[in-house]
């Protein structure tokens, strides 16, 4: 088989059903892309107790440095009402220029594109002046646990060190060009449950509401504004994603009340730094005597989601001018450098190199008929074919 075609590459992949945390064939597909190019392949199983097993795969070529790393996720979601496809999901049939199927677009197609680009680099250049290699999880739709953390930490531990790396997630909001992700905000979530006491609505002098404490202690959290943004970054935002009492009586006082929130931070704050802002909020409304009339201070706990994501920003000029130039010369658009939308893996990369992200249009990305348009795959092929010729150039330089 040619691997020097993305469509080929692609229609391989999206017939192997890997939905989280099933392999499905995909790892084994993408090793047999890649060991006729001359890459070494690892397979990789995580385990942790509590949950399910992960097969993830490391491939490189050549020994020496500058080292390139490719990284991505064969994964993909559920398929949803599969009835509700105009074509199979796992069908990877091709009509009017596009082909429909799940990871067609999130990330398959990005991996598809990368295999074909680094086929041609070799054919036309010969093997890279340096390294190449494939990190590919089979978790990043999932939990995450056995996936991008545990495979950069065996890789380190066996003494694989990288100079850049780039993520293959599809970044684009409209048309390819439009958009490479330099960095990622951070997140972390947090639960609240607030302490009143329970009693009879026509005698509140006997309760203590807690929605009342409530109230107060989410528009702490949101208002005044956390921040006004950065250069790079959006203005940190805060939302409440749930309340709730758990009540369905019209003349009780609830005896707890729970709230949770989300915050998406940027540059301004590290993990710790907002948690401790958020908290002074949470105490500031406890303890305003105003809300509590003589009352002592609301009681609430919090507890946080067990990982945060930590804000990054990628500074390697050369790394993201060689992308951003490769984006240019092959779709005559100047790509914005983006750290909006979610988080991604290169927010554990970031730990041992430089990362930035680039692959397909996303519009269509966990949705049913999720589907690529083929001229996009020779465009996105064209592109890290470019890019891979560039990053080597500025690399040795
Ligand atoms: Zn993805």
């Amino acid at each position: 088989m040619a691997v020097t075609d993305p469509v080929q590459n692609l229609q391989t992949l999206i017939r192997c059903p890997s939905v989280t945390p099933k392999e499905g064939g995909a790892l084994s597909a993408l090793t047999a892309m890649l060991e006729p190019l001359g890459f070494s392949v690892e397979r990789v199983t995580a385990t942790e107790p509590g949950t399910p097993d992960i097969e993830n795969l490391y491939a490189r070529l050549g020994s020496s440095g500058p080292h390139l790393m490719f990284a991505g996720h064969t994964d993909v979601v559920p398929v949803g009402d599969e009835a509700s496809w105009t074509h199979p999901p796992f069908s990877a049939d091709i009509a009017n220029g596009e082909m429909f199927g799940r990871g067609a677009v999130d990330m398959k197609g990005g991996i598809a594109c990368f295999v074909a680009a680094v086929a041609r680099h070799i054919e036309a250049h010969g093997a890279p002046k340096g390294s190449i290699s494939f990190l590919i999880t089979g978790d990043e739709e999932g939990p995450a646990i056995n996936g991008t953390v545990k495979l950069l930490e065996w890789a380190a531990a066996k003494g694989e060190r990288w100079d850049a790396c780039l993520v293959g997630e599809p970044t684009n909001p409209d048309q390819l060009g439009d958009m490479i992700k330099i960095g990622r905000r951070g997140s972390i979530s947090g639960f609240v449950t607030v302490h009143g006491v329970q009693g009879h609505v026509a005698y509140p002098h006997l309760a203590d509401n807690p929605i009342r404490a409530v109230t107060a202690m989410t528009k702490a959290l949101m208002s005044p504004p956390l921040d006004a943004g950065t250069a790079e970054f959006p203005p940190t935002n805060l939302e409440v994603t749930s309340i709730d009492t758990g009540n369905s009586a019209t003349n009780v006082i609830p005896a707890k009340a729970s709230f949770a929130f989300n915050v998406r931070f940027n540059d301004t704050w590290t993990a710790d730094s907002i948690q401790a802002e958020l908290i002074r909020r949470l105490n500031q409304a406890a303890n305003d005597q105003e809300l509590r009339a003589g009352r002592p201070a609301i009681r609430y706990d919090i507890t946080w989601s067990e990982r945060p994501s930590h804000v990054f920003l990628t500074r390697d000029d050369a790394l993201i001018s060689s992308l951003s130039k490769a984006v240019e010369a092959k779709t005559g658009r100047r790509p914005v450098l983006s750290t909006t939308g979610g988080t991604s893996d290169a927010r554990f990369i970031k730990d041992y190199c430089p990362v930035v992200e680039f692959g397909l249009v996303g519009q269509t990305m966990h949705m049913v008929d999720e589907r690529v348009a083929v001229a996009d795959l020779e465009k996105l092929t064209e592109i890290y074919a470019h890019f891979i010729e560039q990053w080597f150039e500025n690399a040795k330089a």
